[in-house]
């Protein structure tokens, strides 16, 4: 019997690598593996409608039991695979089991950073158990510090104060996002943040964590009942370096997402691949999505190469941020009602190479949806119509 192809990792890049196998026609052994004990699922709503309790795993899940074993996928669940052997093709799992692999792909995606010490009342947020741990302590008048002021501290502060939690955010840098949005967004967010009653502290260091307060630097002490630490995640690129496959800040892969390993491929948070020259990993869901199915596509002998236009969202309060592309050319700015934003980002032909939105509702979407078909279309656009809230961007896309 031919060996199976194997994907290490059931999360969004992983599971999508799995379904997309199958949609395209292989016929043979699949074998997805995972540490959790859950199907693969999506992670954002775990921030959001899951932490606020609208939301439960199965509306996160990329398909049911019923669908996997229908598409003959094995899905091994809380079984991490704790070494790997490329130039044996095969891979040993934690209950001890090897397994051959025809061709592997590595989806391990990352896990949260955390702080030195652990303590009782800290809480991190990366995987769904995480998110019903937390949930269960946010409780109306509980009293929260959130550490981190990038999008998961900002979304979690905006659903515990949904909640009725105090919430006070800690950022250690001058301004909020400041890594992935530009300053105006991060003094929206910051405005918004306070409006809707967050204490928010910008350059603040933290000294350290009691059972009942934090302890800033600076000597104040602020009273709490939990600590969220929303300071970035790791990649989990262990199980890849031990075996000799090339890492860098992530599990390194060429333009068709294979790694230094010629049956191997990585997808997703854990991926770095280059970007205009530069080493880079993306972590967002439409980066997992697009990964997961272009290295699906490659394990069956496409040899595609992967060509990206970066994007994200975020939702806090009822407001949705948007972004396409790349925001470092030259700035036009359309506001939008009640306060939102459009910001265009033109290079020197007027050539739009990223947009950001920001906006009430899901306005913002649609406006990025448009900007990413303006992106890709390649015209000169005229920086006076961008400007101008009552020139649609629909009809600039006929140039
Ligand atoms: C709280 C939260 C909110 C987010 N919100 C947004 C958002 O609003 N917008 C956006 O664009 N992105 C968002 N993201 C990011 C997005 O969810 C991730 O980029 C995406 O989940 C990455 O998918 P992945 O498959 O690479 O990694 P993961 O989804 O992390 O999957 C990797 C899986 O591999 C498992 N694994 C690791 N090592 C092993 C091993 N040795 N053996 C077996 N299994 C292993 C992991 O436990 C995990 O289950 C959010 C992320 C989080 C955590």
């Amino acid at each position: 019997m031919n060996a199976p192809l194997i994907i290490v990792g059931a999360g969004h890049a992983g599971g999508r690598a799995a379904l997309t196998l199958r949609e395209e026609g292989y016929g043979g052994r699949l074998i997805l593996i995972g540490d959790e004990a859950h199907l693969p699922y999506e992670r954002p709503p775990l921030s959001k409608g899951l932490l606020q309790g609208s939301t439960d795993l199965a509306q996160c899940s990329l398909c049911d039991s019923q669908q996997l074993a229908a598409l003959g996928v094995e899905h091994i669940a809380a079984n991490p695979v704790s070494r790997l052997e490329p130039q044996h093709h095969r891979l040993q799992m934690a209950d001890g089991q090897w397994l051959s692999y025809a061709g592997l792909l590595l989806a391990t995606g990352g896990r949260a950073r955390r702080l030195p010490r652990e303590q009782a009342n800290v809480f991190y947020l990366r995987t769904h158990d995480d998110a019903l741990v937390l949930r269960n302590e946010l409780k109306p008048g509980a009293r929260l510090v959130v550490v981190g002021g990038g999008f998961i501290g900002l979304e979690v502060a905006a659903t515990a104060r949904g909640l009725g939690c105090e919430v006070t955010l800690l950022e250690a840098g001058p301004r909020l996002a400041g890594r992935v949005v530009p300053p105006v967004i991060s003094d929206a967010l910051l405005a918004l943040h306070r409006e809707q009653g967050v204490d928010v502290r910008l350059n603040v260091a933290l000294e350290c964590i009691h059972a009942d307060a934090v302890q800033l630097v600076d000597g104040q002490r602020l009273p709490c009942d939990l600590v969220v630490v929303g300071i970035g995640m790791q990649p989990n690129i262990e199980l890849a370096a031990a075996a000799g496959l090339e890492v860098g800040q992530g599990i390194r892969v060429d333009a068709q997402l294979r790694t230094s390993a010629a049956d191997i491929y990585a997808a997703g948070d854990v991926c770095e691949f280059r970007l205009a020259g530069l080493y880079q990993r993306q972590e967002t869901w439409r980066n997992a999505e697009a990964q997961g199915r272009l290295a699906a596509l490659n394990l069956l002998g496409r040899a595609l190469a992967f060509e990206t236009i970066p994007g994200f969202w975020s939702d806090q309060y009822a407001w949705g941020l948007h972004t396409v592309g790349v925001m470092t050319a030259r700035m036009v700015r359309r506001a939008l009602p009640d306060g939102g934003l459009l910001l265009f980002y033109l290079d020197d032909h007027h050539r739009l190479q990223g947009a950001c939105g920001w906006a009430l509702g899901n306005r913002a979407a649609k406006d990025i949806k448009l900007c990413e078909r303006l992106i890709t279309a390649r015209i000169p656009l005229d920086p006076v119509s961008l400007a101008d809230p009552d020139v649609s961007l629909k009809p600039l896309l006929r140039g």
